[in-house]
């Protein structure tokens, strides 16, 4: 199978290249020349396997120049018993018809560590496939969550050392600390004086500084990013929709065949993108509902088809989804609308941050997309709404939850799966603010205080925290960001 831009450059690549690649030549995203599909009783077999299993069969499909028997490796590694304890991708119940996907249970407690345990050994792969004999150093400019997912997920990685820089005071205690103490022979971590535009002009400079490419090069060493838009983090997005489908099945709230409506909390449009592209290959998925904060581009454009990002941009207890450019709804576009009309849309959105998209193509996309979103005070009152029914949840979960809650009421008796991105100790703060009138002194208290408010248990990583050495105490000046790069890809 090979991948193509979104853009319509001619160039065709395989699977491996793409991932090593990450952007394709003409500034486009790689998707596959065509999708697959699943066979006349292909999900009733895939119902049979672990979760392990059903990862390495379903990537197995679009990485066609990696072996079976490299991919279960892969997958037995990155979502076992001993990264997710808990199990990759639970259901938990919410009602009859309301089901929740949680797929916080591995390392760092949300959900980019689906794609984060995974991608970074298909990368490692995917250096020898294409003959790299140097080795990737991956930066990361991060304000909290994906910086700490990419560090677990990338460290000890044969091929690739990572190195992420944030905001000394732009990311909360926690995770401060998860990043401080972050174990692994081939990560650093990096506090830069600033916010998170300095660190992230930084890391930019660098990798638009010839010289210093020239220089790595010297000491066999390329700069490369984990980024959300690189084919090796979606792909494996696609596979817990599948689980979750055929998990419904055998614990009986669904039929096999039978429409299941999908919600997500949505930022990037990666997550919502992975359950479209599982639908184009036969799961029997109905609507997907593209749930947004305050920050909803997203829904506005589902709505009217004009995607404009020339808006005021919040702050908000939802901050993993505070995105004004989702930027793999380009993918979207092309499968719907085409390669040509793509990449006049992106043009537009980088010259006036602002595109119409097609009467035509806004009727496709809503074939399959319904937009909603959540202010503030109503995602408060969703997470004290759930508490009181028994269920603890995040933030960005209560977005979603509000949302299917109230699809829920124009279409009574369907049954929807709610995707849970985050454990609820992860925004401790807001959640403990929101089913009590406890204000916590700080996040740490909040951690406790939550565990007796609600009576359930901080997941083992969160909590065993404090016990952890301190490995990175240091604080340098975005000046110094390049020495630090060049020192440590040396060492
Ligand atoms: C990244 C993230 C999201 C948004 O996912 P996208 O794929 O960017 O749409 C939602 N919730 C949490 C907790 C996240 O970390």
């Amino acid at each position: 199978m090979n991948y193509q831009s979104t853009r319509g450059g001619a160039e065709r690549v395989s699977a491996a290249q793409a991932i090593k690649q990450g952007l394709a030549s003409d500034g486009g995203l790689f998707l596959p020349e065509e999708l697959p599909h699943f066979a006349e009783g292909e999900l009733e077999k895939i119902g049979k396997m672990d979760y392990p299993h059903r990862a390495a069969h379903i990537l197995a499909k679009f990485l066609t120049d990696y072996t079976e028997a490299e991919l279960l490796a892969d997958c037995t590694q990155a979502y076992g018993e001993s990264r997710f304890p808990g199990g990759a991708a639970p259901i938990a119940d919410y009602s009859d018809s309301v089901k929740i996907l949680e797929l916080w249970h591995g390392p760092t407690c949300a959900f980019k560590d689906m794609a984060l345990q995974i991608m970074p050994r298909l990368l490692s792969r995917a250096l020898t496939k294409t003959g790299e004999r140097r080795t990737a150093l991956i930066l990361v400019a991060t304000s909290g969550d994906t910086g700490k997912a990419a560090l677990e997920g990338y460290r000890d990685i044969p091929g690739v050392k990572i190195q992420v820089f944030y905001p000394v005071d732009g990311v909360s205690k926690i995770q401060k600390r998860q990043m401080a103490t972050q174990e692994g022979a081939n990560v650093q971590v990096c506090a830069i004086r600033g916010n998170f535009d300095h660190a992230q002009n930084g890391v930019k400079r660098l990798f638009a500084d010839r010289e210093l490419a020239d220089e790595l090069n010297g000491d066999k060493v390329f700069l490369s990013s984990a980024n959300s838009i690189n084919w090796g983090r979606l792909a494996p997005q696609i596979v817990y929709y599948v689980s979750a489908y055929c998990d419904m099945v055998s614990q009986g709230t669904l039929a096999m065949g039978e429409a299941l409506t999908v919600c997500v909390p949505t930022g990037n449009f990666g997550n919502i993108f992975a359950a479209f592209l599982a639908k184009q290959m036969g799961l029997p998925i109905g609507r997907l509902i593209c749930a947004s904060n305050q920050n909803n581009v997203l829904t506005d454009f589902l709505k009217t088809g004009v995607y404009d990002r020339n808006r005021e941009f919040y702050t908000t207890i939802s901050p993993s989804m505070d995105i004004l450019i989702s930027s793999n709804l380009e993918r979207l576009l092309y499968l719907l609308g085409g390669a040509e009309q793509t990449a006049g849309y992106m043009a537009a959105l980088t010259e006036q941050g602002k595109y119409e998209i097609s009467a035509h193509l806004k009727a496709r996309i809503a074939e399959h997309f319904v937009g909603g979103f959540s202010t503030e005070e109503q995602t408060r009152a969703t997470i004290h709404e759930a508490f009181g029914n028994g269920y603890l949840c995040d933030t960005h979960t209560a977005v979603a939850l509000h949302c299917a809650l109230n699809d829920q009421k124009e279409n009574p008796g369907e049954k929807i799966l709610v995707v849970s991105t985050a454990s609820p100790y992860k925004f401790a703060a807001s959640v403990l603010s929101s089913i009590s009138d406890k204000i916590p002194a700080d996040e740490f208290d909040a951690i406790d205080a939550l565990e007796r408010t609600s009576n359930t248990k901080a997941p083992a990583p969160l909590a065993a925290l404090w016990n952890k050495t301190v490995r990175f105490d240091g604080v340098i000046d975005a000046h110094e960001m390049r020495d630090a790069v060049l020192d440590f890809a040396r060492s």
